[in-house]
């Protein structure tokens, strides 16, 4: 959306959603937007910050565009209407969140994503060229001769060639590849592998980054328990009573992801039992409800009072760190098809996202985004027009019959227990075989419609993910894997790239 009110500037814009407009991740976000505007802040120390979390691979450059334009984009969030938390005497009060040195984290309540979302919907409806089409399911890009001209999409399940003279991938996440996510059910990792399949090129695949706190709840979603939570004194503890996040990290709760995820699941192991529990009944129930709103809502809608209760939490599948690779301008490999958000590697996160950075990363490079397309659009000659070929299924060979359903969820399941916070190679290399052959099992496929589509991105990123894992012979960031439990600077501090022709 960022991206589009920049693009009216320079041109019509048509902005599809596979879902309703403000049904995304970004609609979810709860932590807050990351922004060095604090007082005893500096843009430095943002950058800092960011490059420790992401561990060796970070590209400095995006990071430092990523922390310099941010502070812009957030004053104009501001001055379009954003009304995030503020002191009594009017200063923005800044939260502090996990691997952040200052208290640099602007939010609304728990609410943040769905305040930026609402700002920026109202935003759209300002502009006089963009059109909107909501529940239209991008399939596929256009190419002709290595060059992007628009996409494939369906509507109500009928097929529609959409012409662009710049196309503009902004996809988000793909939480729903695992069992266990903080994600909507949209976000099956679409454009990363519509990007693939038209040749992009893929980085950083393996990062996976995990939540380490999602409400273990019998009858509840896997709904997030923002770091907020443990920002302002959240405590974990095992079934048996006891704290446990000094034996692992000097940080304690607000350890890197990554290490917290990891404490909790050997927790988990230690103790024979499912989750662990986050308490925050020290804080005052007026201060729960001011501060965590929607999570106060919602446990209470299940059951929980979170101001006396202790809140049952596991990890969940969270952020991409990796993605569609885009140079500073989000140009990908494929001209005229740029990308931005959770679905482009800008390289800013590394091995593994520092909290609230990746709203912040979506408004800079949105913006960037709809700037470099209209460059790439300017000096376009005439329009070509491309004639579409369809595939149709082949005929099912001899193998076991699955549902396009049972098919998401063979790969929900596998992606969870084998390739999600802890890894290993005889494992992985099972996964990749057990991928490939459902790949090979035509009965989940015999139709065109939108569930077959999601299923097949979902299978072919699972793919991509496991054989970068596979590659990744150490471990780092979101990366862990026990028959490499080191981290391996001598021969990785390198990205691993896949295209399709690979
Ligand atoms: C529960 C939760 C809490 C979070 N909290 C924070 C936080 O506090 N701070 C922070 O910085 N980050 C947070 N994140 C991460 C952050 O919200 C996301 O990384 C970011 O919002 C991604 O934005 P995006 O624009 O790239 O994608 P999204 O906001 O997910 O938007 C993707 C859009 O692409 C559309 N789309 C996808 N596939 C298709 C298709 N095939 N055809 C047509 N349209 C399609 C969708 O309909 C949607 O409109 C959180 C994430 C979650 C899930």
């Amino acid at each position: 959306m960022r991206c589009a009110i920049e693009a009216n500037q320079h041109g019509d814009v048509l902005l599809v959603t596979k879902s309703a407009i403000s049904e995304s991740n970004t609609r979810y976000a709860q932590g807050g937007i990351a922004v060095a505007m604090n007082d005893d802040d500096r843009l430095d120390f943002h950058v800092e910050d960011t490059l420790q979390a992401g561990a060796g691979l970070c590209d400095e450059a995006a990071v430092r565009i990523m922390v310099e334009e941010g502070v812009s984009r957030v004053m104009e969030l501001i001055n379009w209407g954003a009304e995030f938390d503020k002191h009594g005497d009017q200063r923005l009060n800044f939260t502090q969140e996990g691997a952040h040195q200052k208290r640099r984290v602007v939010h609304r309540g728990d609410e943040t994503g769905k305040e930026t979302t609402d700002v920026l919907v109202n935003q759209l409806k300002c502009q006089d060229r963009i059109r909107v089409i909501e529940s239209c399911f991008v399939v596929d890009l256009l190419t002709k001769d290595g060059v992007c001209h628009g996409v494939l999409a369906t509507v109500d399940q009928v097929l529609h060639v959409i012409f662009a003279k710049a196309t503009i991938l902004s996809t988000g996440g793909l939480g729903q590849i695992y069992q266990c996510t903080s994600n909507p059910s949209i976000a099956t990792g679409d454009g990363y592998a519509i990007a693939w399949r038209a040749g992009c090129q893929m980085v950083d695949m393996e990062f996976v980054q995990f939540h380490p706190t999602t409400l273990f709840l019998d009858g509840a979603p896997h709904f997030l328990i923002s770091e907020a939570v443990r920002g302002e004194g959240g405590i974990l503890i095992n079934s048996r009573g006891e704290i446990f996040m000094a034996k692992y990290h000097e940080l304690e709760e607000l350890a890197p992801r990554d290490v917290v995820s990891r404490a909790i699941l050997n927790e988990m192991e230690l103790t024979g039992t499912p989750c662990v529990y986050l308490d925050i009944t020290h804080l005052t129930q007026d201060f729960i409800k001011t501060r965590f709103p929607m999570i106060y809502q919602t446990c209470t809608h299940y059951g929980l009072n979170i101001s006396t209760d202790l809140i049952p939490v596991r990890s969940g599948a969270h952020f991409m760190m990796g993605g569609i690779e885009t140079n500073l301008d989000t140009e990908t490999h494929l001209p005229g098809l740029f990308a931005c958000g959770e679905a482009a590697c800008t390289k800013v996160h590394g091995a593994n996202r520092l909290a609230s950075n990746s709203l912040l990363e979506c408004l800079v490079f949105g913006a960037r985004s709809a700037r470099s397309a209209a460059r790439y659009v300017r000096h376009l000659g005439a329009s070509i027009r491309v004639s579409v070929q369809f595939e149709q299924p082949g005929t099912p060979a001899q193998s076991t019959k699955l549902t396009t359903e049972e098919a998401k969820e063979v790969i929900r399941e596998l992606m969870w227990r084998h390739v999600g916070i802890i890894r290993n190679g005889n494992e992985l290399a099972e996964v990749a075989q057990q991928l490939t052959d459902l790949d090979a099992n035509p009965s989940w496929k015999t139709e065109f419609n939108d569930s077959v589509f999601e299923c097949q991105n979902m299978l072919d990123v699972a793919r991509l993910i496991v054989e970068t894992a596979i590659q990744r012979t150490e471990s780092r960031g979101a990366h862990y894997r026990t028959d490499f439990p080191d981290r391996d600077d001598l021969n990785w501090i390198s990205h691993i790239r896949l295209t399709a022709s690979d």
